[in-house]
C-alpha cells in the first residue's frame, strides 16, 4: 500500500540495519525497519533521510514494525537541510507532533496536511518562529489544554482589552481582571497573535511579519502554558532556546 510520508527520525539498529519513524497520512506515525540501511550504495538511502518526503509504498502493519519497498516523488527540503536554524525549527515541530499524537494512531483531521504546510512554509523562508508558534498554539488541544480565546471567560464580552489567565484558561476582559492577580498581564500585541494563531489555517498564510519584541512575548507566553500545563519537552526546544540566548548576545 502506498501512502504520504515525511522522515521523523532515524536511529541505527543492529549493524547494518535502520529503524525510521516518519509521520504518514493514512497511518499516523510509524516506525519502519530497513534493512541493509547502512551498507554502502544502500538503494533506498535518500528516501529514509531526515525530513525526505513523498509517497513510500511497503507493508505497513498496525503496530510493531512496518517495511518500505519503495517510494516516488521523493523530495528533500533544501533550505531546512542546509539550514541549522530551519533544521532546528523543524525538527521541533515533528518533536512536538511525536509527543502530541504518539505512534500508530491516524492523526486526527486535517493534522498531516498541516504539519506538512508548516514544514513547507519553513523550507520557503517562512519565518520559522512563527510557524512554529502557530503549531504550538493549535496542538494545545491534542495535549488537553484548549484555552479559550474568543472572548472574556467570565462575561462573553469580545472586544479587548484581554489578559490570559491560566487559572481561567482563558481571556479576561480588563473588568475581570482582578479574578487573577496572577494573570499573565500580557500586552495586547500579544493578545491579538494568541488569538489569531488559534484560529488561523497554514494553507492560508501568505505573509506575516511580526515584531521581534512580540515574538519574544509570543515565546514566552507559549513557553509558560507548555511549561505549566503541558509539561512536555521535545528536545529540539533546546537549541531554539539556545539561540534566543545567543541572539541576545549578539545584539549586544
Ligand atoms: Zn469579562
Amino acid at each position: 500500500m502506498d501512502f504520504h510520508g515525511i522522515v521523523i527520525s532515524r536511529n541505527d539498529y543492529k549493524e547494518r540495519d535502520m529503524l525510521v519513524k516518519i509521520l504518514t497520512d493514512k497511518f499516523g506515525i510509524k516506525t519502519f525497519f530497513v534493512r541493509g540501511a547502512r551498507k554502502k550504495g544502500f538503494k533506498l538511502a535518500s528516501a529514509i533521510l531526515p525530513f525526505s518526503h513523498g509517497t513510500y509504498f511497503g507493508n505497513v502493519n498496525d503496530h510493531g514494525l512496518s517495511f518500505i519497498n519503495g517510494t516516488r516523488e521523493l523530495e528533500q527540503y533544501q533550505q531546512i537541510y542546509s539550514d541549522i536554524e530551519l533544521n532546528a525549527y523543524a525538527s521541533y515541530i515533528l518533536g512536538l507532533v511525536g509527543a502530541a499524537f504518539g505512534n500508530d494512531e491516524p492523526l486526527p483531521g486535517v493534522w498531516f496536511d498541516n504539519i506538512a504546510t508548516a514544514i513547507n512554509l519553513i523550507d520557503q523562508r517562512f519565518d520559522a518562529a512563527i510557524v512554529a508558534n502557530i503549531i504550538e498554539i493549535q496542538l494545545l488541544e491534542q495535549f488537553g489544554v484548549k484555552p479559550f480565546l474568543e472572548s472574556c471567560v467570565i462575561c462573553g464580552n469580545s472586544s479587548g482589552p484581554f489578559d490570559f489567565s491560566e487559572t481561567y484558561g482563558g481571556l479576561l476582559c480588563q473588568q475581570h481582571w482582578y479574578l487573577d492577580l496572577h494573570r499573565l498581564h500580557l500586552d495586547q500585541r500579544t493578545i491579538y497573535y494568541l488569538r489569531l494563531f488559534s484560529v488561523i489555517d497554514l494553507k492560508q498564510l501568505h505573509s506575516i511579519k511580526v515584531k521581534d519584541v512580540t515574538k519574544q512575548h509570543l515565546r514566552h507566553t507559549i513557553d509558560t502554558l507548555y511549561n505549566d500545563q503541558v509539561g512536555v519537552y521535545v528536545k529540539a526546544k533546546k537549541f531554539i532556546d539556545q539561540m534566543g540566548s545567543w541572539d541576545q548576545i549578539l545584539k549586544k
